[in-house]
């Protein structure tokens, strides 16, 4: 058995799925087939772009103003001390750290979590235990690796005690800090996993279930809805759903190199 096809078993993807050529869709809820609403983009969004949304991100913490402006303003450096520093929600006085995100800062594939669990708070890292195994071996069935070409941060960078879901305020204080790591990053394609992932780039409270399957955008940037893999650990028969999001996601990015490819020549 082959390296991949070993991990598809693993991840109770078996048999192993091929991906096709031509246009690529998620299947819905009820496993058919649909087809992609949007078109990738021509070509990779720049900074200003996300820059742009930044400035005008109508969440309650741009209401605050001055201190989304600040961070929006931010390089690696100050952005990393800005969050080992920030007490601007209730989160920071219960977590044993912050956890800043991890990877190549310059990749191509951003994906988006929701907040830090006790692992995560533990070893300062999103994405591990249980949940970050998972993750890996969904990134090694695309051929894909943590920090190769994969940045991995989260939408919180507090755990919220007792991995209790976190309130809107949360959210919104700590919203800049991701939309600034986006806009440093530039990534050609943003996956976002779980809801308050979803909530917070799309701003909506609509499911991920009627999110994904589709081309969505953040500022721009493509944006692909999928479950968390905390979520498929509880909830085995949706990892079939999400290795189809992941299968989407491969075929979107080969189309968005393919055609900033051709707008070079
Ligand atoms: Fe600051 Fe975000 Fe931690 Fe709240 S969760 S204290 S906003 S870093």
């Amino acid at each position: 058995m082959s390296r991949r096809a070993a991990i598809l078993k693993e991840m109770g993807l078996a048999p192993v799925w091929k991906l096709r050529t031509g246009t690529v869709s998620a299947p819905d809820e009820s496993g058919q087939a649909t087809a992609s609403t949007a078109t990738p983009s021509t070509t990779r969004q720049t900074a200003a772009a996300v820059e742009a949304r930044n400035a005008t991100q109508q969440s309650p913490a741009a209401a605050t103003g001055s201190r989304e402006e600040r961070i929006a303003r931010m390089d690696w450096t100050e952005l990393r001390s800005a969050v080992s520093a920030c007490t601007a929600c209730g989160l920071r006085a219960g977590c044993t750290q912050t956890v800043f995100g991890v990877g190549d800062e310059k990749a191509e594939w951003l994906l988006v979590g929701e907040a830090p669990g006790a692992e995560e708070d533990r070893l300062g890292e999103p994405f591990v235990g249980q949940a970050g195994k998972l993750l890996d071996n969904m990134l090694a069935a695309i051929g894909l690796a943590r920090g190769k070409n994969v940045y991995i941060a989260n939408t919180l960078k507090c755990r919220p005690p007792g991995n209790r879901n976190p309130e809107p305020e949360e959210m919104a204080k700590c919203a800049p800090f991701l939309l600034r790591q986006i806009a440093l990053i530039r990534p050609r394609l943003i996956l976002a996993m779980g809801r308050f992932a979803v909530h917070t780039l799309l701003q909506t409270e609509a499911t991920i279930a009627s999110l994904r399957g589709r081309l969505h955008r953040y500022a721009g940037v493509p944006l692909i809805v999928t479950y968390h893999p905390a979520y498929l650990l509880r909830n085995l028969p949706d990892k079939a759903k999400s290795w189809a999001d992941l299968r989407f996601a491969v075929k979107t990015l080969d189309t968005l190199r393919s055609e900033a490819q051709q707008e070079k020549v």
